[in-house]
């Protein structure tokens, strides 16, 4: 393992909707000396504070929905990490936030327009651009109960 992208939250950014982090010290020791690029879409998006938002599934597909307003505030999301991972091409592994709506690899939650559950196994939409991209994708809480 040579190079590996993480949500910026783990590292301890207080990054997260409520200018909270998600300090992780088990994970943070298991990647010791290894070259961690940090990433935080939705903080370079709309900045932290924000108000939250979901993933539900619409006509177009899935979408990210702010819980403020009902916009779609998906393009920067997506944008954003087209964009690093076009300047970070050697990522050999994505490291992200379970259960985020833009990091969450197999453990974001997923709604209809009703805002009924429809899946918690669902992909975020930065994990998403990794996974198209074919890099080697795991949720946080995975990476470390594979290390133990
Ligand atoms: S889970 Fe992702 S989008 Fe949310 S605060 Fe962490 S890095 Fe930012």
């Amino acid at each position: 393992m040579k190079k590996i992208a993480i949500s910026a939250c783990l590292l301890g950014e207080k990054c997260r909707y409520d200018a909270t982090d998600n300090y992780d010290a088990a994970l943070l020791k298991k990647l010791e000396g290894v070259e961690r690029i940090p990433f935080c879409p939705e903080d370079h998006a709309f900045g932290s504070p924000r108000p939250t938002m979901d993933l539900i599934q619409t006509q177009l597909g899935i979408k990210a929905i702010s819980n403020l307003t009902g916009d779609d505030l998906s393009t920067p999301v997506e944008q954003y990490a087209r964009d690093f991972f076009d300047e970070h091409a050697d990522i050999d592994l994505f490291i992200g936030k379970d259960r985020s709506p833009s990091c969450g690899v197999c453990s974001a939650k997923l709604y209809d327009q009703e805002k009924n559950l429809i899946s918690d196994k669902e992909t975020g939409l930065m994990a998403k651009e990794a996974k198209i991209r074919g890099i080697r994708s795991l949720d946080a809480e995975d990476f470390v109960s594979t290390l133990r």
